[in-house]
């Protein structure tokens, strides 16, 4: 396993392990990103002592500018080497409470060490020390999973579960990264454990749930989430989208796997975080606005308004950010009707005006949503939905070259307003201000000076205002 140790910081650390007489070894998942030939940032170090006096020892062996963070409560210690971070810990022995994921910690051996560990191919340990320098140490055959593509837990799968089950959202997050299956027992366990998610916090949840909306097929670990009730214990409004009714022989969609598909959809065109969480929320009021009407047949009305509405509760819940990521949010499922309903009209530069007006810079990210919202497994459907998107783009950018209301800023001031009918501030100024912007909208006048300050005179006689001569 020497090919994995080709960074020379492994060279530095066997030699100051040695002199210092520690057993010392490489660990976890920098092991399996070398094996599996995937770039790492992170090295953890182990070694059969402390954790932290080795760190200082490499530190000074490094030179005065390398700098030694220490964490005396938890005997680790972090070397940072540029964009490299290595971290140092002495091997330990862990045992778990009913209600806590923190461990009590004692000393012990690798093989303590690697008990502990989540995953067999997370507890593939390298020897440093210059006498097996580079061997491998594989009590879980790690290396038989990797090659085979599997996750599964090094001890009983419900006791590394039960003692800290935020590792079964890290299950389902390597599964999704790594692109491999979670083995038959540890999946049966992630059912039988799902609960015990309750005693995890929303940051650590939400952290690795991420993890995996950022993956290029966001819909398998979800799927994952969902058909093992993890989903259900922390995101009902997501599984709540599933399932499909039936009155007088009408059905609609699920909603949960339509859901999926646009968040796909998205990831293939974009790594935007906030946008894959505004396709995954974009119908999130479905379940809540479902009405079957005669004639009509199932309806969703309203369902972006109020789906916006749900958004900072879900946010604030899933401590979320509270900030312009959750506005862009709210933005994007509440405007996500508005190109299609637009496309299915005829396009007028008064509606796309409008929407670009409304949407501002986000106009592309809805944009995107929207293309991605197309489902229909109708050929025919989706390539007329593809062309009139295509028609509402060309007229977005026509518009916006003319008008400039994509970040629209009001021609006129109200102190124009003010000094030009000589009145204090109050409703009148809005009301011009608002007749202004609207006549802009709707494409009575252009979005220049000269435009606005004709109709500001007209707006004001209308109203009886006189102005000054
Ligand atoms: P990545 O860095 O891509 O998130 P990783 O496997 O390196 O993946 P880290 O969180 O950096 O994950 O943890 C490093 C190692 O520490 C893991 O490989 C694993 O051996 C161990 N580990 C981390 N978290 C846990 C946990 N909750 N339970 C058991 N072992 C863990
Ligand atoms: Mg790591």
């Amino acid at each position: 396993m020497k090919k994995c140790l080709n960074n020379p910081i492994f060279n530095i650390i066997s030699q100051i392990a040695d002199e210092n007489n520690l057993q010392t070894f490489v660990i976890g998942g920098y092991v399996r990103d070398a094996i599996m030939e995937r770039n790492s940032k992170d090295i953890d170090i182990v070694t059969l002592g402390s954790g932290i006096d080795l760190a200082e020892k490499v530190a000074s062996k490094l030179g005065n500018n390398v700098r030694v963070n220490v964490f005396k409560t938890f005997g680790t210690a972090m070397l940072k080497l540029n964009d490299l971070e290595v971290e140092f810990v002495g091997a330990r022995k862990e045992s778990y409470s009913e209600n806590s994921r923190k461990p009590i910690v004692e000393n012990g051996t690798l093989i303590d060490d690697q008990r502990r560990r989540d995953f067999t191919i997370n507890a593939l340990a390298i020897c440093l020390n210059k006498d097996n320098y580079g061997e491998l140490n594989d009590p879980f055959n790690g290396i038989y999973d990797i090659e085979n593509k599997i996750i599964r837990t090094p001890l009983d799968p419900n006791i590394t579960f039960s003692d800290d089950p935020l590792r079964m959202m890290r299950a389902v997050r390597f599964a999704s990264q790594l692109n491999f299956s979670i083995e038959e027992t540890t999946y049966q366990a992630l059912k039988d454990n799902k609960s015990r998610l309750q005693i995890v916090s929303n940051e650590r949840i939400i952290d690795e749930f991420n993890k995996i909306l950022q993956t290029s097929k966001p819909s398998f670990g979800i799927k994952i989430l969902e058909n093992t009730g993890l989903l259900a214990e922390f995101f009902p409004e997501i599984t709540n989208l599933k399932g499909v009714d039936e009155v007088m022989g009408k059905m609609h969609k699920d909603n949960f796997y339509h859901t999926l598909e646009v968040l796909d959809n998205v990831a293939q065109k974009s790594d935007d975080l906030w946008l894959r969480w505004a396709a995954l929320l974009h119908d999130i009021a479905k379940p809540k606005t479902k009405k079957f009407i005669e004639n009509i047949g199932w309806t969703f009305h309203g369902h972006e308004f109020l789906g916006a509405k749900m958004i900072p509760s879900i946010f604030r819940r899933l401590k979320l950010p509270l900030n312009e990521k959750m506005k862009f949010v709210e933005k994007l499922v509440q405007l996500h009707l508005r190109p299609i309903v637009l496309s299915q009209e005829i396009v007028t530069d008064s509606a796309v005006r409008r929407l670009l007006f409304d949407a501002g810079d986000d106009i592309d990210s809805l944009m995107l949503l929207c293309e991605a919202d197309i489902t229909s497994k109708n050929e025919k459907t989706v390539s007329k939905h593809m062309n009139n998107f295509k028609l509402v783009r060309d007229k977005l950018i026509e518009i916006e070259e003319k008008d400039a209301v994509r970040n629209f800023q009001p021609p006129i001031s109200g102190e124009l307003i003010i000094e030009t009918f000589n009145i204090k501030p109050g409703r009148e100024v809005g009301i011009i201000k608002n007749a202004i912007k609207e006549a802009i909208l709707d494409g009575e006048i252009h979005n220049n000076y000269t435009d606005a300050y004709q109709f500001m005179l007209k707006k004001g006689n209308e109203i009886g205002l006189k102005a000054k001569k």
